[in-house]
């Protein structure tokens, strides 16, 4: 699927709109989330646009797995492996999901709790 032009993830991923980007390849980009919610904060996205886990398709599986990895090696690159840290994907109203377009939390640097609010 191409960029949507309308995304504001997309928009992120071509160089629109700034963002304190991590990381780019041609297949995935990470960068700063913008509202951090833990010391660190990184959002790993698909360059493909896919709108959430909902869209997901066996087609998707390469995008998505080439994506987690790369989360794990930003996760080791910051040196968030040693204590540890969450990786969250938030989908639809009532999973929280803000912006439409498929991305992984990467939170590290302090004690995470569980259950989520
Ligand atoms: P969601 O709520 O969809 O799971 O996550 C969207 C995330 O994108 C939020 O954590 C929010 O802070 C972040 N975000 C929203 N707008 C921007 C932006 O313009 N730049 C960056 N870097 N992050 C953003
Ligand atoms: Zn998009």
């Amino acid at each position: 699927m191409a960029a949507n032009d309308r995304c504001l993830f997309c928009r992120i991923a071509n160089g629109e709109i700034p963002a304190t980007k991590i990381w780019e390849d041609d297949d995935v980009i990470a960068f700063h989330d913008i509202n951090p919610q833990a010391p660190s904060h990184v959002l790993v996205i698909p360059r493909k646009h896919i709108s959430s886990l909902d869209d997901l398709n066996p087609a998707d599986a390469g995008t998505v797995g080439t994506a987690l990895v790369r989360v794990a090696q930003i996760a080791r690159d910051l040196h968030l492996n040693g204590d540890g840290y969450r990786v969250v994907v938030n989908c639809g109203p009532h999973g929280g999901q803000s912006v439409d377009h498929l991305h992984f939390h990467l939170l590290g640097g302090r004690p995470m709790s569980w259950p989520p609010g």
